[in-house]
């Protein structure tokens, strides 16, 4: 009896192991194409219109800098690996080029801001963009539809389903859209000024209506200077702000000190809440999806303003 419960297990086991193997190997055949983006953002909208054709793998997580951003051993294999890479380009990762470059020689490595017409971004010196389209809604749009063709292309099996996401998604960006311009509305016209760390907010500002001003440039790769504090605290007291915004993925030091500065001409400027400027949220959390980030900012500002 012993034998007989001996040999059943053994079957059971074996047949456990052989249902786990065929899984694992139907995954692969079943035409999954493998994506790396570099940020959330880009990982989340490749998950939105790939659905279940695709397998995404995002670098850079939650409080990451895509500025700073340097490409690990284990990242160039995952790049490797990948059968396609997605990335924001004019030049957010600024460090990562000379890869895109090298992985481009081998497989799909597209920007998703590579279709958006240059007269639709804003130019901060001669040549040179600002990268952080996705603040302006309808221009994350356009960034959509970059994907989606090129999830097509590279898997025209699947065109219908990849097609109709992206028109569900479109929709959702449009609500979304909608919901920013409607909040936004409601702070009284001469708060509508958003101070944080760094330059990340200029196409929000410019799509929504607001004034914006950054401590730090556009990149947070030049450091700010002691002038940089001072010529923001001043900027604070002349237009009677009241606050203004930290970033998850910048240290929020500098903004300390421009309080501490406003503070000891005896202006009190708060904290008016934490924005997602160039990572998103957790994974798993509304924050950690594109749609939820937009909203959380949007109801932070609003909150602290109005
Ligand atoms: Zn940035």
């Amino acid at each position: 009896m012993k034998f007989i419960w001996k040999s059943l297990v053994s079957v059971v086991l074996v047949f456990l192991l052989l249902v786990g193997c065929s899984t694992e190997k139907d995954n692969q055949t079943e035409g999954k194409i493998v994506v790396v983006a570099t940020t959330g953002m880009i990982g989340d909208l490749v998950e939105n219109i790939g659905g279940e054709h695709v397998e995404v793998t995002s670098l850079m997580g939650p409080g990451v800098d895509p500025h700073l951003y340097k490409a690990t051993q284990g990242d160039v294999k995952t790049l490797d690996e990948a059968d396609m890479i997605l990335y924001n380009g004019l030049h957010l990762e600024g460090k990562m080029e000379e890869i895109f470059e090298q992985m481009g020689k081998q497989k799909p490595t597209i920007a998703v801001t590579q279709d958006i017409a240059k007269e639709n971004l804003h130019e901060v010196k001669v040549g040179e963009y600002d990268p952080h389209i996705w603040f302006d809604v309808t221009l994350w749009m356009q960034a959509a539809h970059t994907v989606n063709k090129a999830l097509i292309k590279e898997n025209p099996e699947h065109q219908e389903s990849y097609q109709k996401n992206y028109e569900a998604y479109i929709k959702k960006l449009e609500e979304l859209h909608k919901y920013v311009q409607s909040e936004i509305n409601t702070i009284p016209e001469s708060q509508r000024v958003l101070v944080t760390a760094h330059d990340a907010f200029g196409y929000f500002g410019a799509a929504y209506g607001l004034e914006v001003k950054g401590l730090q440039g556009m990149n947070t790769v030049s450091e700010y200077g002691s002038k940089d504090v001072i010529d923001l605290r001043n900027y604070l007291i002349k237009n009677e702000i009241k606050a203004i915004f930290i970033e998850t993925s910048v240290s929020k030091k500098a903004i300390e000190a421009v309080i501490q500065g406003a503070k000891k001409q005896g202006h009190t400027v708060k904290i008016g809440g934490e924005l997602f400027s160039d990572a998103m949220g957790e994974k798993g959390t509304e924050k950690g999806t594109y749609l939820g980030m937009v909203r959380h900012n949007t109801d932070t500002i609003v909150n602290a303003l109005k």
